[in-house]
């Protein structure tokens, strides 16, 4: 039988392998087709694994989860060439499960971006219309999945990686509570807030996937047991209190496309039995994106101070020991690397470590503290997932304030470690909308619930139009 990659679900594609209407291998061939036809246009994929291994459903992993004897670079030409000697725990995790391995997918470097502009392996391109970007850091995942060159795919999720990515390229995709997915083996970015999670086509697909990874694991001590994870069923909101932060669909710069869909997915939440009401975070909008600014960079500062030449990947040798960290620096990270690297190291020197990182870590506390206020009245907190649909690409890209901006909705429950799930709930231009659901810390069940209630009611077709 042939199998339409476009289409198809992961779980439908469980259920052919399960009853022996296609075998793991053809699958994999199957994806391995597609990519060959489309990824020369969209670039979704930086590394593509050899023979397959495993009896289940396809993954494709992005660039910055360390996956054994294959290549891991986060998008960096200073990571070009290593070859991670062991397993990520997610990576051997999905391995457990028989996932074979399509390949890796393109990232911002270093999970620094919004459009994956920022990697120095070129960018990837939106399946919508591929002269716009796919969302970043993780768009290679999300454009792979909307594209129909993988069924799911993992991303990484610092302030929005996951999540707006998805929104851009009309899929689902999850970051989970911090400290539910293991970080042991990803390449560090922000360690406070780096999460890994699913990028799907459907809610099913994700809390599958979900239920794969989830979990406590001895080798990251940030870890916890998640509860165990429930396939959503329900068709109905039943019961279910959705609240509506006024900030977060209100901020300066939302499209009157984006907030028009929005607006007509809170309204079938009323139509499915919710009860919806208006709430307030005043905070989180106004301080979330500044006070994200100082700690992910403060931190990344801190984890990439270990490329230096001697251990991973470039080395550029100048002479002596301090002229070869220099240059391999230098030469190795692109441009917002080392725009964050100076600022993180700024905000982090003695003097001004109070001043800036110290009080960017209390407004954290005061983002969750508001978070945790609204939830005392409700179940889960919708917005629009990015302000915009996806953009041209190169509009950005020399704007990093404006490129900053993508993330303004993501980042406040990301600072506040909390639940955060994108279902695409419309079309504005022809391009996709993305709805975020917010849920308290391990939450994702009622994220799963809620979001493939409204994934049915409201029936988005996820196969890019221009492929149908
Ligand atoms: N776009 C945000 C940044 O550049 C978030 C990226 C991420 O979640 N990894 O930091």
């Amino acid at each position: 039988m042939t199998v339409d990659t476009l289409r198809l679900t992961a779980e439908d594609a469980m259920r052919l392998v399960e009853r022996g209407e296609v075998s793991s291998r053809e699958l994999w061939e199957a994806y391995r087709a597609a990519i060959d036809e489309r990824d020369g246009e969209l670039h979704c994929y930086l590394t593509l694994t050899g023979e397959p291994e495993g009896d289940g459903v396809p993954i494709a992993l992005k660039d910055v989860i360390g996956t054994k004897g294959v290549e891991t670079t986060a998008g960096s030409k200073i990571l070009k060439g290593y070859v991670p000697v062991y397993d990520s725990t997610v990576a051997a995790r999905v391995k457990e499960a028989g996932l074979p391995l399509l390949g890796k997918t393109n990232t911002d470097e270093f999970a620094m971006g919004s459009s994956t502009e920022n990697s120095a392996f070129g960018p990837s391109h939106n399946p919508w219309d591929p002269t716009r970007v796919p969302g970043g850091s993780g768009g290679g995942s999300a454009a792979a999945v909307a594209a129909g060159l993988a069924p799911w795919a993992l991303g990484s999720d610092t302030g929005g990686s996951i999540k707006q990515p998805a929104a851009l390229c009309g899929i689902v995709g999850l970051r989970p509570t911090y400290g539910t997915v293991s970080r042991y083996g990803i390449v560090a970015f922000a360690s406070s807030l780096d999460q890994v999670g699913p990028t799907t086509k459907t809610v099913r697909d994700c809390a599958l996937l979900y239920r794969v990874i989830a979990g406590r694991d001895p080798m990251d001590s940030t870890t916890a047991d998640a509860p165990p994870v429930d396939l959503p069923e329900a068709e109905d909101l039943k019961g279910v209190r959705v609240g509506v932060p006024r900030e977060l669909n209100e901020a300066e710069g939302i499209e009157p496309g984006v907030r028009e869909a929005v607006e007509r997915a809170i309204e079938l939440c009323r139509t499915l039995g919710a009860e919806v009401g208006e709430t307030s975070l005043p905070r989180s909008v106004d301080y979330g994106l500044s006070c994200y600014y100082l700690i992910a960079p403060a931190e990344a500062s801190s984890n990439l101070a270990r490329y230096d030449g001697v251990r991973y990947g470039l080395r550029v040798t100048d002479g002596g020991y301090h002229g070869m960290v220099e240059r391999t620096r230098d030469e190795g990270f692109g441009d917002e690397p080392k725009r964050r690297i100076m600022l993180g190291a700024y905000a982090l020197s003695a003097g001004y470590y109070e001043a800036f990182y110290g009080q960017a870590q209390k407004v954290r506390t005061v983002i969750a503290d508001e978070h945790r206020a609204a939830f005392e009245s409700f179940d889960v907190l919708v917005s629009p997932t990015s302000p915009t649909v996806a953009f041209a690409l190169g509009a950005k890209a020399q704007d990093p304030l404006a490129m900053y901006l993508s993330d303004l909705l993501t980042i406040p429950s990301c600072m506040a470690g909390l639940p955060g799930l994108n279902i695409p709930c419309g079309l504005s231009d022809g391009l996709p909308v993305g709805l975020q659901l917010v849920g308290p810390q391990f939450s994702e069940n009622t994220l799963f619930r809620v979001g493939h209630a409204l994934e049915r009611a409201l029936d988005f077709d996820y196969v890019p139009e221009r492929l149908r």
